[in-house]
């Protein structure tokens, strides 16, 4: 009796927790990436099919009935790397993971700003992903695996030219360079400036597809950049990166 009132209760609140939580993260998974553009294309389409639904178009109606069959299919071959890429990231959220304390994160981003601020004083080009959430180990399978805790010396020293290493992007976990040399998406904004080139794109690429901070040093021009969904900030000072980043994770762990 008590189970049957538990479960009549708890029923729709657990299938309305469910729904919530299943709409937020696509919804979040899908602003700035490419997916929004078609599914404005699939509403005009349905917009299309409903009109000829209102007035009879048979021809229109019968193109429709045929081609929802085919789109199906077509979508997944579209989206098989967002669906890859969404159900892997499923799995390997880092919930339980335990937040650095607030003296090591400071230590750990002292770090890594002191490196950028001296690679581009060097004229030395670089890209450092920092996971915030979504796992970055897809990633990491492009690059070589490091592991090693974080300093500006050692990042410093991965983006040295003739480094085997240099080429590519850091990845950093939890106060640890976990990898090096890593490649990222490409994004696929063709309305980005001339100035952007590929390590730029790749930053905007991976922040279209992760909730990963990126942190670019342009080789060309001596300037910092930090990389946040799709948004780039450009020519921030050492102290920038620090702060920003901070507020990232503050508004993520909230
Ligand atoms: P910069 O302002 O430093 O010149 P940029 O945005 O103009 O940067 P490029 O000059 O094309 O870009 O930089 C090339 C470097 O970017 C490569 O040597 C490589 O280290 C890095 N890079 C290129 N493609 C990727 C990628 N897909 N993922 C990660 N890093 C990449
Ligand atoms: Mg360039």
């Amino acid at each position: 009796m008590n189970y049957l009132f538990l479960n009549s209760t708890f029923r729709p609140a657990i299938e309305i927790l469910v729904l919530w939580f299943l709409i937020y993260r696509i919804i979040l998974f899908l602003t700035g990436t490419r997916a929004v553009k078609v599914l404005i294309g699939i509403a005009v389409l349905l917009l299309t099919f409903l009109v000829a639904q209102v007035f009879d178009l048979t021809v229109v109606g019968w193109l429709f009935t045929k081609l929802f069959g085919i789109s199906v299919i077509a979508l997944l071959v579209i989206f098989s790397p967002e669906i890859r890429q969404g159900l892997s990231q499923l799995g390997q959220r880092h919930i339980f993971a335990s937040p650095l304390k607030d003296e090591e994160l400071d230590q750990v981003l002292h770090q890594i700003s002191e490196a950028a601020d001296n690679l581009s004083k060097e004229k030395l080009g670089a890209l450092i992903a920092i996971e915030i959430k979504d796992s970055l180990n897809a990633y990491t399978e492009s690059g070589v695996i490091v592991d090693a805790r974080v300093s500006a010396d050692l990042i410093q020293a991965i983006f040295t030219p003739n480094n085997p290493l240099h080429d590519g992007a850091v990845i950093i976990r939890q106060g640890r360079i976990l990898a090096a040399s890593c490649l990222f998406p490409l994004a696929h904004n063709k309305d980005l400036s001339r100035i952007f080139g590929t390590r730029h794109r790749a930053a905007l690429g991976l922040s279209e597809e992760t909730d990963a901070a990126l942190i670019i040093i342009s080789e060309e021009r001596r300037d910092i950049s930090l990389v946040y969904r799709g948004r780039l900030f450009k020519d921030i000072s050492k102290e920038e990166i620090i702060t920003k980043i901070k507020e990232i994770i503050k508004t993520k762990n909230a």
